[in-house]
């Protein structure tokens, strides 16, 4: 290794933004005045109607994380079934599915922007298939066009876990327009976060007394009787807050990870054994990850241990593939494009207050190490 590139501190591939303490403190004063610290507080119907106007959606509803708001979504399609989706996704992603009663079918993914395969969804649908449920991975969106093509030849709902996808627009439209239902992560380690957090924007308006009142125990408003079987999944009014203010500087923390993007990609491009996603047209991205395919699986391994003995702590994220996870019983020979993209990815630091600096030092140590790397295959060639 080359000491002089060494980090004095730990380098994660995210960090939580946190605000000014004091703006934070000011905005929760107001729940000791109040007393009133969760169900839909004045804090979290303040927030609500600030993440309307943000993603521009007339429907959306708050839960305590993403995970929670994706599995009451499927939920709220009712009864057994099959909705297919991609291996190539945190495993909340097919833990929702199962939890929800349903059977997850893996279709492979595109090999450039590792989303779902449009193309292939076709050949997955059963008459048992309810539901598409796709991921907007790393932001980059999906085939959203297709996809509704498809979801209205065969009259099947479509699922976004567009838990990376928060602030993205395709042709100038929010994300949230596409699909019956979107769910967004406000985790502390995403783009946008309440410290966790959860929201679901639905375009069928009636699905909001039905997701109130799923995420509080099945309690309605009109009647004593409890009709459906609930869970308790409420956002509390401490991660209203956090959101609030978070929200203000959600532009400004959008613009400086692009900035990261090109100092990223600037740097790169004579590293020939790293490829890396490009700027898509029609498309507003929020830079939420900065991944990475590398050469082979060999050298992203080598990368992956190497790189820690420069404090830098880079993620094979997403690795292993959900088809491949020991609870379940699924096989990720199904999906070879998958299986391929998930032994090669690498996920590099991307948070705002990432200096220069350190993007060149991060890629530096990648450039070594690669040259260490091939120094080694030659030897045992030769
Ligand atoms: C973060 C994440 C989730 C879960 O969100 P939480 O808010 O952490 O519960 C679901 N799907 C994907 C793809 C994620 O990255």
């Amino acid at each position: 290794m080359n000491k002089e590139l060494k980090f004095d501190e730990q380098v994660n591939v995210t960090k939580p933004k946190l605000p000014p303490f004091q703006s934070y403190v000011e905005k929760i004063k107001s729940v000791w005045d109040s007393n009133w610290l969760t169900n839909n507080g004045p804090i979290h119907e303040e927030f609500k109607q600030k993440l309307k106007t943000y993603l521009n959606s007339e429907n959306i509803e708050l839960f305590v994380n993403g995970h929670l708001a994706l599995e009451t979504a499927l939920k709220t399609l009712g009864g057994k079934g099959e909705v297919i989706t991609t291996p190539f996704t945190f495993a909340s992603t097919i833990h929702a599915i199962t939890n929800a009663g349903l059977k997850p079918v893996f279709c492979d993914i595109e090999p450039e922007n590792f989303n779902i395969d449009s193309s292939l969804l076709e050949q997955h649908i059963t008459e048992h298939t309810k539901a598409i449920v796709a991921v907007h991975v790393f932001g980059y969106p999906c085939d959203v066009y297709k996809i509704e093509e498809i979801s209205k030849k065969y009259n099947l709902k479509v699922i976004y876990d567009a838990a990376h996808a928060f602030g993205v627009t395709v042709n100038g439209k929010s994300i949230t327009d596409f699909g019956d239902l979107s769910m967004f992560s406000m985790h502390a380690t995403k783009v946008f976060h309440s410290i966790e957090g959860g929201i679901l924007s639905f375009k069928n308006r009636d699905l909001a007394e039905t997701l109130k009142s799923m995420k509080n125990f099945g309690i309605n408003s009109h009647n004593d009787d409890i009709e459906m079987i609930g869970t308790n999944a409420k956002l509390n009014e401490f991660q209203a807050a956090m959101g609030l203010i978070n929200l203000k500087s959600i532009d400004e923390e959008i613009s400086k990870r692009k900035k990261i993007y090109s100092i990223y990609i600037r740097h790169l491009k004579d590293i020939k054994e790293i490829a890396y996603q490009a700027e898509l047209e029609n498309i507003a991205h929020n830079y939420s990850y900065f991944p990475i395919l590398v050469e082979n699986n060999k050298l992203r391994d080598f990368l992956f241990e190497e790189v820690k003995k420069y404090n830098l702590n880079l993620r094979k994220y997403f690795y292993p593939l959900c088809n491949d996870f020991s609870c379940y019983d699924y096989d990720s020979k199904q999906t070879p494009v998958a299986k391929d993209i998930s032994d090669r990815i690498l996920a590099l630091p991307m948070y705002s207050d990432l200096k220069e600096e350190a993007i060149v030092k991060i890629i530096k140590i990648i450039e070594h190490e690669t040259n260490i790397f091939n120094k080694k295959m030659l030897s045992v060639l030769y």
